[in-house]
């Protein structure tokens, strides 16, 4: 009974605890679990939001963007081939071009009805930003997986 820690020191120990587990939880299940291929795992994963929520600024259209990523990044959205999993009434090809199957890396990357809408908000950014990034000669990053996880 002489060394109980103080209220203080037990609800520090508490809290590191159960962000310590909880964290491992979650660094585990980014491995494991298939639809989490594309979420970017951070340090310190429950003290801090993820960079999607930390670019969300205080209004309503930044925030449905911010849920669109997440859906994205998570599996969670509703693709076409995502559909013809659940219901074979359903083709897996994309919608919008008819072209393959709408995947997410065809949805990001390469749907023919999209590019002018990635063109411009995404590609041309991204690319001279990964551009200068390589001519560092520290990796090569211009790849379609790697895109993914940036976008
Ligand atoms: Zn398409």
């Amino acid at each position: 009974m002489e060394h109980l820690p103080s209220k203080y020191m037990w609800k520090k120990q508490l809290k590191t605890s159960i962000n310590e587990y909880w964290s491992s939880i979650w660094t585990i299940e980014c491995n494991t679990k298939s639809t989490l291929k594309h979420l970017s795992l951070q340090k310190d994963p429950v003290n801090n939001p993820h960079n999607i929520w930390k670019c969300v600024r205080n209004n309503q259209y930044d925030i449905k963007k911010a849920e669109l990523k997440l859906k994205l990044v998570t599996g969670t959205y509703m693709l076409q081939s995502t559909r013809a999993k659940f219901s074979k009434n359903i083709h897996p090809n994309c919608k919008l071009c008819n072209e393959s199957e709408e995947t997410l890396e065809h949805f990001l990357l390469h749907c023919s009805n999209l590019s002018d809408v990635r063109q411009r908000y995404i590609m041309d950014k991204l690319f001279k930003l990964l551009r200068e990034i390589e001519r560092g000669g520290t990796i090569n990053v211009i790849n379609n997986e790697l895109l993914l996880k940036i976008i």
